[in-house]
């Protein structure tokens, strides 16, 4: 950012000139103004759901991996770290060897299933000798990586950050919400129908006589589980998904009949005794079901699970059969080339392998000094806001600066590379898969009573993402966030700001302070730091942002959830302001081009953050985000933000009133 030429062109700033829709009033659409050219002619390309900034920058980073695996499948040895990745590959590219194997590689799960007796018919006289419990079933199930009815993770302890204990969670539907099998909005009815039809179909495939009987089984177990389970707005609150109750809770109160120690012994932590779960009733209600429910019945979920979450693994008929649900919820039309869904699978399973070779080509030299020295920007912004915020009182002011003090962040790619040390074929896929599945497992519960690690990275470095963890507190910016056209080492810093510091830094630094991060402290404990005061005020300008934001619709006739939104738009909001008043201040004294042809400076930061939104989104995606995701969708993100935006009006002389400056704003930080 330092050695800019004196001019600049509209498109070395970094903004695509292309994507502006000069025909429009920037007063009146933001994102149609600064993205309409875009949107104008974009074509949602048949294998993807959306199409705009985000995905061209995935697109580019797959190609650019397919290319690295290929190389790595056809090398001949040597490179340890290619083999282990280009076997993967080959194996998973290897279409017929997985044809070949048919449903082998998960008949051990399905024998372990059919296996169970019926719990209604024996009560509580002993069953045959060769039957077993659902309960067992269900363990070694989870041993495997499934996760039927709950799931299982290491957890920071919330009322003490400094351990890590395990976390019990409530799982097991197989749509993308619990409202999918209770409410009846939108197309929520017809989702409903298309995956009741899909459970039948699947169990066919399986060879079942009676599969329609069998599906009617699996989704009336699922639907009986939504109705158990918390929603998503109810879990935006820590307190509520927090629960400590020890081994001896769970064997002595909540659910005595499931063999609890079994469970943790099989699946590799039998020493284990500090645990949390979400909801103490849940895990009742399911031990109450394993006794109540047929045999049949069980059977028919457990096999559903099982069918579900390794369809994609199996052969064509399989992955076939599952694209018809991702094809009902999301609008793609055609199934990604496999060679897509193999650099997917290597990246999920060893991306901190992958990953080296991306780091090397794509984030190389100053990348990360310069990326870290944007986050210290909007970091010092976040810190004069604090110090000036009139609405907060003094002690919650200097919490909050401790907060942010000790607020840590993780930029590009890890500092040690992980280790996956488990073998890898190049004829045996499902092996692979099966390996890469429990090291993980392993990896992960592994945590369970060691000291926190900090520096473990919860996504991949090619990920085009971010994300800020509550209970580290800590931000985490992978390599793959930190393109063009969201950064680049020559654009003009107004846009890097507007981008990158803004859209992604800024938005993940206020996370630590939205109506979630807030109740957490800096040393990551759910502990109340706020006066009663000033949270009464924080809980205003929530309600403001979240009433705002209830108005959108996402596609006609269903309109956003503002509770479910409400973090991420308070994260946008404050980004985009708090990175705007980082900008501000780091240009003084230096030399920036403050116009470039006709746009000026400010005009390139409002430009940019709304760019990195140009985005088309397949109707049907639109409507299953409303009802499952909370982040608003792209145009939301852009003239959400932009109306709250108090230097906006002036930045593109905006009269007040007219829709981008309406006057009155909201806004939490
Ligand atoms: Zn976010």
């Amino acid at each position: 950012m330092e050695k800019l030429p004196p001019t600049m062109s509209l498109s070395q700033t970094g903004i695509v000139p292309t994507w502006i829709d000069k025909g429009a009033d920037p007063c009146q659409d933001f994102f149609a103004y600064a993205c309409g050219g875009f949107t104008k002619d974009a074509q949602i390309p048949p294998d993807r759901s959306s199409w705009g900034a985000i995905q061209l920058v995935v697109k580019d980073n797959e190609e650019f991996l397919k290319k690295v695996l290929e190389d790595a499948a056809a090398s001949k040895g040597g490179d340890p770290v290619a083999e282990k990745i280009g076997g993967y590959y080959a194996a998973c590219m290897d279409e017929d060897g997985i044809e070949k194997a048919g449903t082998t590689p998960i008949q051990p799960y399905l024998d372990a299933i059919a296996k169970i007796y019926d719990p209604v018919k024996y009560g509580s006289a002993k069953p045959p000798a060769v039957e077993t419990s659902a309960a067992n079933a269900i363990i070694t199930l989870q041993a495997a990586g499934y996760t039927p009815f709950f799931s299982i993770e290491p957890q920071q302890d919330f009322a003490d950050a400094t351990q890590v204990i395990a976390g019990l969670d409530q799982a097991g539907l197989g749509l993308p919400d619990k409202k999918y099998y209770l409410d009846s909005k939108g197309t929520m009815p017809k989702t409903r129908a298309a995956y009741q039809a899909h459970i039948e179909r699947m169990f066919g495939l399986l060879g079942s006589k009676t599969a329609k009987a069998q599906a009617q089984n699996a989704f009336r177990i699922e639907t009986a589980l939504a109705k158990l389970q918390q929603d998503q707005v109810f879990r935006r609150d820590p307190h509520n998904i927090y629960h400590r109750v020890e081994l001896d809770g769970l064997t002595k109160k909540i659910a005595p009949s499931f063999p609890w120690a079994d469970y943790l012994k099989t699946i590799g932590i039998p020493n284990v005794t500090a645990i949390s779960v979400n909801d103490p009733k849940y895990y009742t209600a399911v031990a109450a079901m394993l006794k109540k429910e047929s045999g049949a019945a069980l059977r028919d979920y457990l096999t559903w699970t099982v069918l579900r979450q390794s369809a994609n693994d199996l052969g064509k008929a399989w992955v076939d059969e599952s694209f018809t649900m991702q094809k009902e919820l999301s609008g793609v039309k055609e199934l990604p080339p496999r060679w897509r869904r193999c650099v997917q699978r290597v990246d999920a399973d060893l991306g901190e392998l992958l990953g080296q070779s991306y780091v090397k080509a794509r984030f190389a030299g100053d990348s990360k000094s310069r990326a870290v020295d944007l986050t210290k920007a909007v970091l010092g912004a976040m810190r004069v806001e604090i110090e000036h915020l009139p609405w907060m009182d003094d002690a919650t002011r200097a919490a909050a600066k401790t907060k942010l003090d000790k607020m840590a962040y993780l930029v590009g790619y890890p500092e040690t590379w992980r280790k996956y040390e488990f073998e890898i074929t190049r004829t045996d896929y499902a092996k692979n898969v099966r390996a890469a599945t429990r090291w993980e497992l392993q990896r992960q519960l592994g945590k369970i009573g060691k000291p926190v690690d900090r520096f473990d990275w919860q996504m991949t470095p090619p990920t085009v993402n971010a994300y800020y963890d509550p209970t580290l507190n800590e931000i985490a910016l992978p390599a793959g966030q930190l393109q063009a056209p969201f950064f680049g080492a020559t654009f003009h810093p107004a846009v890097n700001f507007g981008s990158t510091g803004g859209g992604t830094i800024g938005h993940e630094m206020t996370h630590g302070f939205d109506d979630e991060g807030s109740q957490f402290d800096a040393s990551g404990n759910l502990r109340d730091w706020w006066s009663a005061s000033t949270k009464k005020q924080f809980a205003d300008a929530t309600k403001c942002v979240v009433d705002q934001y209830s108005q959108y619709e996402a596609v006609p006739g269903v309109k956003l959830d503002g509770k479910l939104t409400a973090g991420e738009n308070i994260a946008d909001n404050g980004g985009v302001k708090l990175a705007y008043e980082a900008y501000k201040t780091w240009r003084e004294g230096k030399s920036v081009p403050r116009q470039v042809e006709g746009y000026s400076d400010d005009q390139l930061y409002y430009l940019a953050y709304a760019q990195s939104w140009c985005e088309k989104v397949t109707p049907e995606l639109l409507e299953t985000m409303a009802h499952s995701n909370p982040h608003s969708p792209p145009m939301w993100r852009v003239n959400g933000v932009i109306v709250n935006q108090p230097g906006f009006g002036a930045a593109f002389s905006c009269k007040a009133g007219t829709p981008m400056n309406p006057g009155k704003t909201c806004g939490v930080w």
